[in-house]
C-alpha cells in the first residue's frame, strides 16, 4: 500500500487543501499529521489565546477526518524529528505540506527536506494554501518585493488564482500509526473570557453569516467601531481554517463595493507576507529606519503600563485595550489608534506594543502584526510615516455616539456623546466622581515631542 504523510501547519481545514488533495491522488492512504512543535512554544508563539483556539481547530479537524473514515495524528516535539518518525512508521515515501514564508518556517522546511531526503523520502511544498498570492509571484521591475501597497494591489488583482479544491469525501488512514491525545481548550489557562471558538466548521459558518449580513456594506461600515461590522475572520485565516484563495473567489463572485473592499484587505495580508519574506529582519528591526530614540520600559514604564491596562485616560484607547484582553481581538481602526497612540503620542518603541499585541491577539501573526505596527510607527511601508492619529478626533468620527467606549469602559457609562470622549473637560466635581484616570499625556505635548524627535533625524 502506498502511503503519504500530509503535514498540517497553518492550514487546519479540509476544504481547499491542495496538499491533502495531492497526497490522496498519489497514495492509497494518508497520515494527516499535526506536530505541536516545541520550537513554536520556545519562541513564545504558543500564547494562551492561540493555544486555546488551536485546540478547537485540531478537535474540529479530527472530527471532520473521522467523518471521512480517518483521524488526525497529533505528535509533540521537534517538528522535523516527528515528521521523519511518522513517515518511517507509515512507510511513506512522500510528505506534503503548505508553503509558509516566515524565516522560521522556511528554515524549518529546509531542515525537513534535508532530513527526509536523507531517508530517501520526498517533500512536496504547495503554494497558495496560506495566502492567495504567494510572495515573489508579483514583483516590481527593480526589486524583489513591493514596498508600497497600491502598486502591489494593482498587480495582485491581475494574478490568475488557482481553482478551489473540493474537500475529500474519504480520507483513509493506516490503523497502525498512532498519535497523542488531542490537546483540550480546557487545559489552557490565562485565556481571554470572550475568546471565540476555533475550527473550520466555525469559520465556514462565520463566512456564510457574514456573506448574508455584513459583506455588502463592508466598504461603508468597516471603520465603525461600535457597529463591529468587519468579518472577524482573521483568526480563521491565521490558523488556515479558511482558505484565502477560496475567500477571494467568493468575494469576486459576489461583486460590488463591499466585496471589493474586503478583497483588498486580503491583499494587505499577502502584501505584508511578501515584505517579510523578502526582509525577514523586519519582524524585529525597522524596515525604513527613522533613527528613533524611542522611549522604552526603562524610560516610560508608567505610560506603557497605563496603555497595556487600558488606563491612559483617553477613552477610545482604553476601550480598545480592554477589548483586546477580553476577546483576544481588536477592531482594525482601534488597532491603528492604539498603535499610533503608543508609538507617536507616547513615543514608545513599536516593538513593545507589537509584543503585547502578539501575546493577546488570537490572530497574532508575525507578518501582519509586526508590519502593521511598523506601518503605524512610520518605520514601515506607510507613505506618510509622520501622520499622527488624534484619538479624540478619531473617536468622534468612528464612535460618534460613544457606544464603543461605553461598552468597554463602564466607568464612563453615564456620560453623553461629547463628554464620553473627553471626560477631562467635565466640571471638577463630576470628574472627581468618576473612577477614571486623567490623561497620561497632553495630546499637543505628545505631538511636539514626536515632531521634534522626527525633525532631529531629518
Ligand atoms: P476584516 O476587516 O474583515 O478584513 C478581512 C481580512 O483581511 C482580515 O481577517 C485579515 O486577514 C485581512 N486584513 C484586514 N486588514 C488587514 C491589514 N491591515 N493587514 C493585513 N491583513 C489585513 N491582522 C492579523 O491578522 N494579525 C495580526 O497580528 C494583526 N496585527 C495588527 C496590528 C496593528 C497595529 C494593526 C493596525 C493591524 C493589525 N492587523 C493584524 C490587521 C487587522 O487589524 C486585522 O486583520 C483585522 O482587524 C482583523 O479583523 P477582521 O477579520 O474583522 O478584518
Amino acid at each position: 500500500m502506498h502511503v503519504s504523510v500530509v503535514l498540517f501547519t497553518s492550514d487546519l481545514r479540509l476544504h481547499d487543501h491542495p496538499p491533502l488533495r495531492a497526497a490522496l491522488d498519489s497514495a492509497d492512504a494518508v497520515v494527516p499529521l499535526f506536530v505541536r512543535d516545541r520550537a513554536v512554544a520556545a519562541a513564545g508563539f504558543a500564547t494562551p489565546n492561540r493555544s486555546a483556539f488551536l485546540a478547537d481547530c485540531l478537535a474540529d479537524l479530527d472530527a471532520a477526518l473521522r467523518e471521512r473514515g480517518g483521524r488526525l495524528v497529533v505528535r509533540s516535539g521537534d517538528l522535523v524529528e516527528q515528521v521523519c518518525r511518522t513517515a518511517a512508521e507509515a512507510d511513506a515515501d512522500e510528505v506534503h505540506m503548505a508553503a509558509a514564508h516566515s524565516r522560521f518556517a522556511t528554515r524549518r522546511e529546509e531542515r525537513l527536506r534535508t532530513a527526509l531526503e536523507a531517508d530517501g523520502r520526498r517533500l512536496f511544498v504547495h503554494e497558495s494554501v496560506t495566502v492567495a498570492v504567494p510572495p515573489g509571484e508579483v514583483t516590481p521591475a527593480s526589486s524583489d518585493h513591493f514596498a508600497v501597497f497600491t502598486p502591489y494591489h494593482r498587480q495582485w488583482t491581475r494574478v490568475r488564482l488557482r481553482g478551489v479544491v473540493a474537500a475529500p469525501r474519504r480520507v483513509p488512514v493506516p490503523d497502525h500509526v498512532q498519535g497523542e491525545p488531542l490537546p483540550g481548550r480546557g487545559q489552557v489557562t490565562g485565556v481571554s473570557p470572550a475568546l471565540p471558538p476555533g475550527g473550520e466548521r466555525e469559520g465556514r459558518k462565520r463566512v456564510t453569516a457574514y456573506w448574508r449580513r455584513g459583506l455588502d456594506a463592508y466598504a461603508d461600515t468597516h471603520d465603525d467601531l461600535a457597529g463591529d461590522a468587519t468579518s472577524r475572520l482573521s483568526a480563521h485565516l491565521h490558523f488556515g481554517t479558511l482558505s484565502p484563495v477560496e475567500l477571494v473567489h467568493r468575494a469576486r463572485r459576489r461583486g460590488g463595493p463591499g466585496a471589493a473592499a474586503f478583497e483588498r484587505q486580503l491583499a494587505w495580508r499577502d502584501f505584508h507576507r511578501q515584505v517579510l519574506a523578502a526582509r525577514p529582519e523586519a519582524a524585529h528591526a525597522d524596515y525604513r529606519t527613522k533613527r528613533d530614540r524611542w522611549r522604552t520600559e526603562r524610560t516610560a514604564c508608567a505610560d506603557i503600563e497605563a496603555w497595556r491596562e487600558g488606563r491612559t485616560g483617553y477613552p477610545v484607547i482604553d476601550a480598545a485595550m480592554r477589548q483586546l484582553r477580553h476577546e483576544g481581538w481588536m477592531h482594525n481602526r482601534a488597532r491603528l489608534l492604539t498603535a499610533s497612540f503608543l508609538t507617536k503620542t507616547l513615543y514608545v518603541d513599536w516593538r513593545i506594543g507589537a509584543a503585547h499585541f502578539l501575546h493577546w491577539l488570537v490572530d497574532g501573526d508575525v507578518a501582519n502584526n509586526q508590519l502593521n505596527w511598523q506601518w503605524t510607527a512610520g518605520t514601515g511601508t506607510d507613505t506618510r510615516p509622520n501622520r499622527v492619529l488624534n484619538p479624540v478626533v478619531q473617536a468622534r468620527r468612528y464612535d460618534p455616539e460613544g457606544a464603543y467606549v461605553r461598552r468597554w469602559v463602564p466607568e464612563l457609562e453615564g456620560l453623553d456623546r461629547r463628554s464620553v470622549h473627553e471626560p477631562w473637560k467635565l466640571p471638577d466635581a463630576d470628574r472627581a466622581a468618576l473612577d477614571y484616570p486623567d490623561p497620561v499625556v497632553d495630546l499637543s505635548a505628545g505631538l511636539d515631542r514626536f515632531r521634534q524627535a522626527r525633525d532631529r533625524q531629518r
